[in-house]
């Protein structure tokens, strides 16, 4: 269950720019910005795309996604928690850790495989070093094995990490995995926030797995 938010945070969030932003251009969440910057710099998205976006309730990146890709393109969004649809939006409510959930996935992708998998899943941070460690490189390693299972070779990977010290050896496992690596921190990221992104492109594929 996500933790109650803080009176300071609420007023922060009522007066945030991308708050006010996101619900006069129709946007679900201002994290759709952090997409949108993400992806003006790397040039993640294109038409005609099957992307999957993991953490996607209430549905901004999965909004910003599915303009990008057009009526061609897919967006598949998996979350915890439930969320209204969202046009080319196939939604799965679910833990991305329990296996059904990714087959679930990979049969609505009708076996194939993604050009990019997106990842702003957060856990709740506790603040606390010891505890929060641990949530963290359950989520970033979760990511790695959704990518094992639907990402294509030459694929993009765009995942949310936190600043904590064991996230280090997971980027350099990142970097034994993809050609390409660069470390994003958007503007509309609060500064406040130990969050960044990891853009990956050029996905060398799991040695585990069986290639078509
Ligand atoms: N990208 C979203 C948007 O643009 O609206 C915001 C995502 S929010 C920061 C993080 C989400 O990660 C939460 O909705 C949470 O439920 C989800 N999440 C955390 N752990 C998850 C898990 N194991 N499986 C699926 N979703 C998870």
């Amino acid at each position: 269950m996500a933790k109650p938010k803080t009176r300071n945070w609420i007023q922060n969030h009522v007066k945030d720019p991308h708050v006010k932003k996101s619900k006069s251009e129709g946007y679900r969440s201002r994290a759709s910005y952090k997409l949108l910057q993400i992806d003006e710099k790397d040039k993640l998205l294109r038409l005609g795309m099957t992307v999957v976006d993991l953490g996607a309730a209430p549905g901004g990146w999965s909004q910003v996604a599915s303009r990008a890709v057009g009526k061609k393109g897919l967006v598949l969004a998996v979350d915890l928690l439930p969320f209204k649809s969202i046009p080319g939006v196939r939604a799965i409510k679910g833990d991305i850790a329990d296996d059904r959930v990714v087959k679930r996935l990979q049969g609505l992708m009708d076996m194939k495989r993604a050009d990019l998998i997106m990842s702003d899943m957060a856990p709740n941070l506790a603040g606390i070093g010891d505890i929060d460690g641990p949530k963290i490189m359950d989520l970033a390693n979760l990511t790695m094995v959704v990518c094992e299972k639907v990402l294509k070779k030459e694929g993009f990977l765009v995942v949310k990490l936190f600043h904590h010290e064991e996230v280090h050896g997971f980027v350099r496992r990142l970097r034994t995995v993809f050609n390409t690596l660069k470390i994003r921190k958007p503007a509309s990221s609060r500064a406040s926030s130990s969050e960044f992104y990891v853009v990956a492109k050029g996905y060398k594929g799991c040695v585990r797995c069986c290639y078509e």
